[in-house]
């Protein structure tokens, strides 16, 4: 059986922008036609999008890069080139999205909302954009932006109101199977389920959560036992645990003993998971041969201030008690945990001391260089603080400094790519 795949690396890119183009407009009888270079398409966006069908990140295993296409040149007679395409990844619900670097998140995929991971870069614009009366001939054309390249690590944390929690084999799934939908995989021995499962429990008209099964923990998980901590992970937006615990004595086991260890491991895992409201079920409770193993568990879980209830999954006794008292205390309590971005970007390394060439066509100031282009490609122009950083970088490059020195004067035009902008000292 394969393993269980919940967290992923992955590398994506955007795709670069098309050139912009240089033509001219060429007709019979026409002598000088104008300037008529299309623009350069835009490459295509790095796009995630929930598919609700997805419940792993299995896909992920196999395919690690994600590419999206380049924009084309553009052409003459104003055709502008083809946007690239762009590349939509598709995820489970609840997948975190985070930086591979810092491990900041960088989205959290809890609805059908598409997020762009990364932009595609802008097309460069043909030579019809700069023709000016001044300038009505201009042989040049600007080269489209790169894409951007970034790696992540996707981590699925499933979407569940209620998280079982319990030792293998106590009757977790037997549990989820018979007040849902959900079909997990049942059978008399450890570790049965490996894929975490989840079931929608109607309670009533108009109420229903979310139930989610995850693999045993063990004793001993935070130690590297058994499946580990690795599925607690699933648990981790859940608004309420109920902790399942075997009082049937069958394998010669102490309940109130499996309790606290379970406990232990939740503690270890995260001491604010541990703390997440909680109700415990005596499970397998028509076996219980010894009726004082049950009760000795009663009396010390409700000596914590938790609910008690005595279950037998398969026969359903206090199924329905439990499901309803959960349901009554899921009204009450706030809702399933979204993660807030926390991803600041690194602004990125560049080496403004390449070479850049300035050029004055007519009255137009026409820089370009590839670290340009870089830069370019990192700044969101709708953002100040972007913005400021994109002036700061240039200004410390000493570029403003060559223009002053080659005669710059205020107001006079500058053209960056797809940017122009009037110079002010
Ligand atoms: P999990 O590992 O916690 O998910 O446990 P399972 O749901 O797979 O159950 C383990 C075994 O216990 C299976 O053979 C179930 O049929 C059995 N079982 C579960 N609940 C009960 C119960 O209430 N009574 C009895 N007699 N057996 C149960
Ligand atoms: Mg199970």
């Amino acid at each position: 059986m394969p393993a269980f795949v919940d967290t992923a690396k992955i590398t994506v890119k955007s795709g670069k922008g098309g050139n912009g183009a240089v033509a001219f407009h060429r007709e019979k009888y026409v002598a000088a036609g104008g300037p008529d270079g299309g623009d350069g398409g835009r490459g295509g966006d790095v796009i995630l999008q929930v598919d609700p069908h997805m419940s792993t990140l299995m896909d992920f295993r196999y395919k690690r890069k994600y590419v999206a296409g380049n924009g084309m040149d553009g052409t003459g007679k104003r055709c502008s080139g083809k946007d690239g395409e762009d590349m939509v990844i598709k995820v489970p619900l609840g997948t975190v999205v985070r930086d591979a670097q810092s491990g900041q998140i960088i989205a959290d995929m809890s609805n059908t909302e598409p997020f762009v991971l990364c932009r595609g870069g802008n097309g460069g614009w043909g030579n019809k954009h700069f023709a000016t009366p001044t300038r009505q001939v201009p042989n040049f054309a600007k080269a489209g932006l790169p894409g951007q390249e970034r790696e992540v690590i996707l981590e699925l944390k499933l979407l569940a109101d209620v998280g079982l929690v319990g030792f293998p084999n106590v009757g977790k799934s037997t549990l989820l199977s018979v007040v849902s939908k959900a079909r997990p995989k049942i059978a008399d021995y450890h570790f049965t389920t490996l894929f975490p499962n989840l079931g929608v429990v109607y309670v009533d008209e108009g109420v229903s959560f979310v139930m989610a099964d995850i693999p045993g923990i063990i004793e001993g998980a935070s130690d590297g036992a058994g499946l580990g901590h690795d599925f607690l992970r699933h648990i981790d937006r859940c608004r309420l645990l109920i902790h399942i615990v075997d009082v049937s004595g069958r394998e010669g086991r102490d309940p109130v003993e499996d309790f606290e260890a379970i406990n232990t491991e939740l503690e270890q895992y995260s001491p604010e998971l541990a703390q997440r409201p909680m109700l415990v079920a005596g499970n397998k409770a028509d076996i219980a041969e010894d009726r004082s193993l049950l009760e000795k568990l009663k009396v010390h879980v409700e000596a914590k201030g938790l609910t008690f209830f005595e279950l037998s999954a398969a026969t359903h006794q206090g199924v329905d008690a439990l499901m309803r008292h959960a349901a009554g205390l899921l009204a009450q309590l706030p809702p399933i945990t979204v993660y807030e971005p926390n991803y600041v970007p690194a602004p990125p390394e560049l080496d403004t001391s390449g070479d850049v060439t300035i050029e004055k066509v007519d009255d137009v100031w026409m820089v370009d260089g590839p670290w340009l282009q870089r830069l370019m490609s990192n700044v969101n122009f709708n953002d100040i603080e972007s913005r400021n950083w994109f002036d700061r970088v240039l200004r410390e490059s000493g570029l403003f400094q060559r223009m002053e020195d080659m005669g710059v004067q205020d107001g006079d035009t500058v053209c960056l790519y797809n940017l122009e902008f009037e110079y002010q000292k």
